[in-house]
């Protein structure tokens, strides 16, 4: 009944996590959810403030699909400041979120049968997008090279099909920042093979560990002509709600993904716009540094916590807000399905025991992975990373426990 499509994709599992935390928590039992994928925080003021003039004003109608040119403009300057290399209102898309963003990319450039590399654990929309678009989404495992992919093991998977390679830096979900030589690796071996990059950095602005967000573009200039950036304020304004994403690419890029926009959402919402405008140009800079801070600190609380983890390696959490774990060292059995399998009921058992809601890796493409946020109020990383420490050093007992008690 369904068209074929639908069959090419599932509701992602974070939305799943989310789900069966809330479940949980219905159910009567105080559930600390860290799946989410957002930052629990006030709106920014100057967010705030942008709307309201806006709505005062009236504003309404239709914008430029591809947004504002007031917005594109400062967009445009961001983007020149963050690369170094002048982008004019012409390479700028506004969309709704950077989700639309990235699916207009794929639509826009990948042709059925291409093939595009995604390293692995990666965020479960851009392998979804990918099929969507006809493509085929081949996964390099960047678990041997702490979560990093290296152009080596992308080349590797690179054949005559390949059409693009998808960089997202600071991760979703392990947290890696690429440094610069794995950076220009990748630029050169896109040079080589004349391939696309889909560059995702909403996280960019959350890094730690003394270490520096690197655009590709600012790296390597050449890359301008077969870079899509990938960005949002969905993550630097803690803003998920309302929906404004961009991306900055070549000319015709842009121009392609003005017409298939124009026949799906037209231009995102013209409040948001105005507000997203209104903060570019008022902004000090000090909502952002806020919200850093307090992650930063929160980072911390919870990082502590972790590291009393004997069985597993504490995360190294350098950037975005997640904690990502590797379960593999605890289930004891070198066979995939069933460590697979160990590591979900782990998951669960973490929600059904000790009330802590986590996304498995399962929905990263990495089925021993669980991902903790860090984005929401910092006693709840605190006492959920506990539960989860003594979760995990009491692995066999609750096991034995739960077995004798069945
Ligand atoms: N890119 C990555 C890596 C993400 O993790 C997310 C959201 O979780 C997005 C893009 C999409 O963000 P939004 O559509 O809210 O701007």
């Amino acid at each position: 009944m369904l068209a074929d499509r639908t069959r090419l994709i599932a509701a992602s599992g974070t939305a799943k996590a989310r789900a069966a935390a809330k479940a949980a928590g219905i159910c009567g039992q105080a559930t600390i959810d860290l799946t989410a994928g957002e930052i629990w925080s006030d709106l920014s003021p100057t967010i705030r403030e942008g709307a309201l003039d806006a709505v005062r004003s009236g504003l309404n109608r239709y914008s430029d699909t591809i947004g504002s040119l007031d917005l594109r403009l400062e967009l445009a300057r961001k983007v020149s400041h963050d690369t170094g290399q002048t982008y004019g209102c012409d390479e700028i898309a506004v969309t709704t979120g950077a989700k639309q963003a990235l699916f207009n990319a794929a639509m826009v450039l990948l042709n059925p049968g291409d093939e595009v590399i995604i390293p692995a654990p990666y965020w479960s929309t851009f392998p979804a997008q990918a099929l969507l678009a006809g493509a085929r989404p081949v996964h390099v495992d960047t678990k041997p090279t702490g979560f990093v992919a290296r152009a080596r093991e992308i080349e590797a998977a690179v054949t005559d099909t390949t059409r693009a390679i998808v960089v997202n830096t600071p991760n979703n979900p392990t947290g890696t920042v690429y440094d610069t030589a794995t950076l220009s690796a990748i630029a050169d071996l896109a040079l080589r093979r004349d391939l696309w990059i889909i560059f995702d950095e909403c996280y960019a602005t959350f890094v730690h560990n003394g270490l520096t967000h690197h655009s590709i573009v600012a790296l390597v200039p050449e890359m301008r002509s077969r870079t899509v950036i990938v960005n949002g304020f969905s993550k630097s304004l803690a803003l998920t709600g309302w929906r404004i994403g961009y991306l900055a690419a070549p000319k015709a890029v842009v121009a392609a993904v003005a017409a298939l926009q124009s026949h799906t959402t037209s231009n995102p919402n013209v409040i948001a716009q105005q507000a997203v405008l209104h903060h570019l140009i008022h902004d000090d800079g000090s909502f952002e540094t806020q919200l850093q801070e307090r992650l930063k600190a929160t980072r911390e609380i919870g990082l502590e916590e972790l590291a009393r983890l004997t069985r597993i390696a504490p995360p190294r959490a350098d950037g975005g807000f997640y904690f990502y774990l590797d379960l593999a060292p605890l289930l004891g059995t070198t066979n995939g399905t069933i460590s697979s399998q160990m590591a979900r009921a782990t998951v669960d058992g973490l929600l059904a025991r000790a009330g802590v809601a986590a996304v498995t890796g399962h929905a990263f493409g990495d089925p021993t992975g669980l991902r903790l946020s860090y984005g929401v109020d910092a006693h709840l990383v605190k006492e959920g990373c506990a539960r989860l420490v003594t979760q995990i050093e009491r692995f066999e007992e609750i096991l034995i426990s739960e077995a004798i008690n069945s």
